[in-house]
């Protein structure tokens, strides 16, 4: 049994059949017949139905936003605009698939030499509850158009997402079995790795799902791409537009109400301009007003489930017993729901879960640095390497502190890190690895194939 659960009241929405493990197994055998077919179709042809796809998605978002409203509670207008980012990333790939996946010539002494880039089957793509239509499209995508087929493995409380997206396909005339949803718990996910028909796995979720998956599928001698947690530092340097740069920084730390991978986590200041940034950003964390994901004002949600919440306290709790202080929020409101309000933790020290790990929600940890140099170094004193931002108005050295100096797999300067179907994205160290989205993306589960022509 799989229950969706709305977080803005506790209350059950609906209850869902899991499927069988014999249920699993049928699927995954239907997917893997589907893909005999569907590797030797044109891109033509599946560009168009990708387009459809997308114009269904578009169509049909107010409706899917209100599914992740209920779900996991995120606010009406991050709903409709994941909906568009999904068919963005659709007609992406529907653009530009056949041009990514062409032959590649290598001159050699034989007459002929080149790469060819082929299918592989089935690809399992894991995902988790925070962006639950962007992140399943932005693997299947690139995926489907590449002449692959895919089951998914969506996170367990948002099992009403999940079956919207199977039928989203099916409403825009994909063969049927080209893409399917397992309504499975994390327990089988080892079977399904397992079966001989799934060929590789791409995982979105926390570094012990990571993990796990990662061992799994090491066993079977089978590709993965980790997609896991981040800790992103922004950088605030004393040549910084602090008024923009607090703005961005909150907006940042806040989206989908702080449940982002590549969420601001770490404010790092340095000591010139210490108080005048703190003073814009608490203006613009309180600033933030959360309630209900139906109320058109509510710019915040609940987080997506009661559990995830205490977590996130108790890792304020911990960080304030070891020394933090609290500028604002830090307590949990008295009303129903998986609420937590915008936090910010200043003094925050290493030995510190707001310094050493992931805050999966609206809190904020500030650190105070001497210089630009001290910046850096505690930038990079984590075990995650996902996103980094820096804040400065020298546009060329805020460029090589994001090139040379930060360890991240996306640097942005004077912006927040975004996911953008046209860049790679992905990270390092304990975030991951492998590569979603643009050219890299689509070629992480193909087969670079060589052949030579003497
Ligand atoms: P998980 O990482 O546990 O869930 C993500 C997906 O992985 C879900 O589909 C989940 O299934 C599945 N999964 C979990 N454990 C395993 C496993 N051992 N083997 C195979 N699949 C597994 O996220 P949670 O919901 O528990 O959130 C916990 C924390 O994870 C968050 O607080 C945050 O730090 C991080 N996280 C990071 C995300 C990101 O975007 N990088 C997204 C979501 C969470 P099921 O739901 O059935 O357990």
């Amino acid at each position: 049994m799989q229950q969706s659960i709305n977080p803005a009241t506790g209350k059950v929405v609906k209850t869902y059949e899991r499927h069988t493990k014999e249920g699993i197994v049928s699927i995954i055998n239907s997917v893997d017949k589907t893909w005999h077919h569907w590797r030797s179709t044109s891109f033509m042809f599946r560009s168009q139905l990708m387009h459809n796809l997308s114009s269904i998605l578009k169509s049909k978002k107010e409706e899917l936003a209100l599914v992740m409203a209920k779900e996991m509670g995120k606010v009406k207008n991050e709903g409709l605009a994941e909906i568009e980012k999904c068919a963005w990333v659709c007609e992406y790939y529907a653009t530009n698939a056949e041009s990514f996946l062409e032959n590649e010539p290598i001159s050699t002494e034989a007459t002929k030499s080149f790469v060819a880039y082929q299918p592989i089957g089935t690809i399992l793509g894991v995902m988790p509850w925070n962006f639950p239509f962007w992140q399943v499209f932005r693997f299947a995508a690139p995926t489907i158009m590449a002449g692959n087929t895919a089951v998914l493995k969506h996170a367990s409380n948002v099992p009403g997402c999940s079956l919207a997206i199977e039928e989203l396909f099916r409403e825009a005339g994909f063969p049927e079995n080209v893409f399917r949803s397992l309504l499975i718990g994390s327990d089988l996910v080892e079977n399904v790795i397992k079966h001989k028909a799934i060929k590789a796995v791409s995982l979105t979720g926390s570094t012990p799902a990571g993990k796990s998956v990662a061992a799994i599928a090491g066993g079977e001698l089978k590709k993965c791409v980790l997609e896991l947690g981040g800790s992103d530092p922004y950088l605030i340097l004393k040549d910084a537009d602090l008024e923009n740069a607090a703005k961005i920084c909150a907006s940042a730390r806040l989206l989908n109400a702080g449940q982002s991978c590549i969420g601001a986590k770490r404010f790092i200041v340095v000591d010139e301009v210490y108080p005048q940034f703190l003073e814009h950003f608490t203006h613009e964390m309180i600033a933030a007003y959360y309630g209900d994901p139906f109320d058109e004002e509510s710019t915040m949600g609940p987080m997506a489930r009661k559990d995830l919440r205490d977590e996130l306290h108790q890792q304020v709790i911990s960080s304030i017993e070891k020394g933090a202080e609290v500028i604002v929020g830090g307590e949990i409101p008295h009303r129903k729901g998986a609420y937590y309000p915008p936090t910010i933790l200043e003094n925050v020290k290493p030995g510190m879960p707001a310094y050493d790990e992931e805050l999966f929600g609206p809190v904020a940890a500030v650190i105070r640095v001497k210089d630009e140099k001290e910046a850096i170094k505690v930038a990079n004193d984590t075990v995650f390497g996902l996103g980094a931002a820096v804040f400065t108005s020298d546009k060329k050295r805020g460029e090589n502190i994001a090139e040379m100096h930060l360890e991240a797999g996306a640097c942005f300067v004077n912006d927040f890190v975004k996911s953008d179907p046209r860049l790679p994205f992905g990270g390092i160290k304990t975030s991951g690895f492998g590569r979603e989205l643009s050219v890299q993306g689509i070629k992480e589960f193909m087969n670079t194939k060589t052949v030579v022509v003497k």
